[in-house]
């Protein structure tokens, strides 16, 4: 069994053909940058990142709904903070709040409960943007609307689904020759969800824990895969991942939700890569099914956010990246959102 050393030197080492390895979580991205993995592999290791990000593929249209609400009488909404500096077509929330719109961070869905309860006469919609790392909590969430008879909040929802993301990636994008999984959606999905993509697509999908080590051990495992001329699902974060996932959040999920078709932004429609309400809690949908003729592709001018989703460029290779767009001053969402790959890369690049 080789040491941590061993697989640095390993890496550091590679001669063989180019490789390029998409992360899809932030969380992934950030513990590359803090571990200095780039610096400990060769040049000829390329790591770019995905579209992990649920903030960074929430439409336009999602945001200008979000808006629309909050700027209508005795109706607010209420949302995490990350939100807040994300653009609409014509206004971020930030703004819509500036101009007199009722907008609530909270820190939990959860206590969204407390406040319908405490404002009878006010109309409440928790924007439910997410992966399904977070989508159980909605479901927690709906449960307890339906326990408390809650009449005054309702959902809008922007959920979406990895797998069929990543399906879209590789029919895209089909330089890229391998995957590291996102670890917390693997969590709840568990690690079996990426073996039909792996035969499909024939690339290796790893999924991997988020300390430094973790991440240089599944990029070696990659690299044996690829020069093995291997395409497998491997799960190396079996502490917190399992084969078939976390049955009971998905039970919970799959009572409120269901797929559905949808827009993501600069990506364009994904065919069954949402979650929404399902027609029995339909009275508290706040309208999500905003519907697929925004193609989302738009973006602010100048601004290369869906090359950097899709891996096409890393965010320094944006001409705007620390110069126009800033995490105090961003143009696209993916210098707003805290697992947005510009934001990280910009916070690293300053340190
Ligand atoms: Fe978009 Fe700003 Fe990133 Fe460029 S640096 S891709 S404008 S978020």
């Amino acid at each position: 069994m080789l040491t941590l050393e061993n697989i640095i030197e390993e890496l550091q080492n590679y001669d063989g053909k180019p490789i390029k390895i998409m992360e899809v979580c932030g969380t992934h991205t950030a513990s590359i940058f803090k571990n200095g993995i780039r610096s400990l592999i060769s040049d000829k290791i390329k790591l770019i990142s995905g579209p992990g990000c649920p903030v960074c593929v929430t439409t336009p249209s999602y945001i200008d709904r979000l808006a629309e609400i909050s700027l209508m009488p005795d109706c607010c909404v209420l949302t995490f903070g990350d939100m807040m500096k994300v653009k609409g077509s014509e206004m971020s929330l930030t703004e819509a709040k500036a101009a007199g719109g009722d907008v609530r961070i909270l820190y939990s869905p959860l206590m969204s409960i407390k406040i319908a309860q405490e404002n009878p006469n006010k109309e409440f919609v928790f924007a439910a943007v997410g992966f399904e790392t977070t989508a159980p909590i909605y479901a927690i969430l709906m449960e307890e609307i339906e326990k408390n008879s809650i009449k005054n909040l309702r959902l809008l929802t922007s959920l979406k689904t990895i797998v069929p993301a990543l399906s879209f990636v590789c029919e895209a994008e089909k330089n890229i020759d391998a995957f590291l999984c996102p670890g917390h959606v693997s969590v709840i999905i568990g690690a079996d969800a990426y073996i039909e993509l792996a035969e499909r697509y024939r690339k290796p999908f790893v999924v991997a824990g988020f300390e430094g080590e973790h991440i240089l051990s599944a990029v070696y495992e990659i690299v044996l895969q690829l020069e093995a001329g291997e395409h497998k699902m491997k799960n190396m974060y079996k502490n917190a991942v399992s084969e078939k996932g976390n049955l009971i959040a998905m039970e919970k999920v799959n009572k409120y939700f269901t797929c559905a078709d949808d827009t993501w932004r600069g990506i364009g429609v994904i065919e069954n890569s949402a979650l929404r309400l399902r027609p029995e809690f339909i009275e508290y949908d706040a309208g999500s099914d905003i519907g697929l003729e925004d193609s989302g592709i738009q973006m602010p001018k100048g601004c290369s956010c869906a090359d950097v989703i899709l891996g096409r460029i890393n965010p320094v290779e944006c001409p705007l990246f620390g110069k126009t767009c800033t995490p105090l001053n961003a143009v696209g969402p993916c210098m707003v959102s805290s697992e947005g790959a510009c934001g990280i890369w910009y916070k690293n690049r300053r340190m």
